[in-house]
């Protein structure tokens, strides 16, 4: 089988965690860690990092240490995966769905402000499927509403709106190392800021709510958030590889893209959308399925499988979902959700076989 997404590891990883495991530290102590944290923030441009055991802990500590609480409403786009939501949930506040854009799938600006009340306190962009959002628009937004912006890029590590970095632009941005992102610790997660003292707070919220100046002295109610050693030891080596994976992304839609021309020049299949403005990492290659093809999404992705290839639908939205589901309808969501398919897109899938994946397609 063609996996969606395969990590790539070698022997950089594993010799690091071998320095771990023979370090002895290998839980949430360690040389690693502190290093992990720093070379990740820095190479989003930001100067603190704070490591979690997951990306949707990383969310979750985000919003609860800006404050998010009871009665609050946090705006995100209805197609994302539902880490996203469920992040706000578990800080007892509301989720306010929107609809994306239709050119690049994520939350449309135009839509945000229609959605803003006087309970409306941040708003989280989600990088979806490696494509970053409209940044310079949402801040705009976020400043004239005086609203905070948690971005949610655990899809798109070192993709860049206008020239720069997706996380360099909220009050905190937030990653996920899960095993089928751009680079992964196995399971694993980052906050990223450059307020100093919302690092300090996220860092005692990650480890039990626990005084720094203080053992065993809890000043309120913490998490055990914290990523380990083992953990940060891979993720150390990966980070060295980043812009490798990046390129390699790019080099597979290019790929795609030829492989693909002929049908797309048909309008049968929508490619992976990127913006102008816009440096997309294709964290998985995605394209949209159209009427013309004569082949439906389901059909396309039955065909997929039985060549023993993976592929993946879009996420459902939200806004369909039973935790979420309100009665609100938001067309682009789910015309995109109906249509979309991701591609198989590990760093190590070779061009031959991206023509042949591209060659059942239709057929
Ligand atoms: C993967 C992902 C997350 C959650 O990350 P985990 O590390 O799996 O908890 C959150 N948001 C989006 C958009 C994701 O793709």
């Amino acid at each position: 089988m063609i996996p969606v997404a395969e990590p790539e590891l070698g022997n950089e990883e594993l010799n690091n965690v071998i320095a771990a495991f023979k370090s002895g530290w290998i839980s949430s102590k360690g040389a690693f860690i502190p290093q992990f944290e720093k070379k990740f923030a820095r190479y989003c441009g930001v100067r603190h990092g704070v490591s979690t055991f997951n990306g949707t802990a990383a969310l979750h500590l985000a919003l609860t240490a800006l404050g998010i609480g009871p009665g609050d409403e946090v705006i995100v786009p209805s197609l994302t995966f539902i880490a996203t939501a469920n992040a706000v949930a578990y800080c007892g506040a509301k989720p306010v769905m929107v609809d994306v854009h239709p050119d690049y799938w994520c939350i449309d600006p135009q839509r945000i402000e229609e959605a803003i009340t006087p309970r409306t306190k941040a708003l989280i962009p989600v990088h979806l499927y490696g494509h970053p959002c409209d940044m310079d628009a949402i801040m705009a937004i976020a400043r004239r509403h005086r609203l905070l912006v948690v971005e949610d890029a655990a899809e798109a590590h070192g993709a860049e709106c206008r020239g720069r970095k997706v996380g360099s632009f909220g009050q905190v941005s937030c990653f996920s190392f899960y095993g089928n992102k751009i680079i992964t610790t196995g399971e694993g997660g980052i906050c990223i800021t450059g307020n100093k003292r919302l690092a300090d707070t996220m860092r005692c919220l990650r480890d039990h709510g626990m005084s720094t100046a203080r053992r065993y002295w809890h000043t309120v109610v913490g998490f055990n958030y914290r990523m380990t050693n083992l953990q940060a030891a891979v993720g150390v080596a990966q980070l060295e590889k980043i812009d490798a994976f990046i390129e390699k992304k790019r080099a597979i839609a290019r790929a795609y893209r030829n492989a693909l021309r002929t049908l797309s020049e048909a309008g049968s299949v929508r490619l992976h959308p990127e913006m102008d403005w816009a440096r997309c990492v294709y964290w998985m290659y995605s394209i949209l399925v159209e009427q013309k093809l004569g082949m439906s999404r389901d059909r396309v992705m039955a065909v997929l499988g039985k060549k023993k290839i993976e592929s993946r639908p879009f996420f459902y939205p939200l806004h369909i979902q039973p935790p979420y589901r309100n009665g609100t309808r938001f067309p682009v969501a789910e015309r995109l959700s109906k249509k979309g398919i991701c591609l198989p897109s590990s760093v190590s899938l070779d061009e031959k076989t991206i023509i042949r994946i591209a060659s059942f397609i239709g057929n």
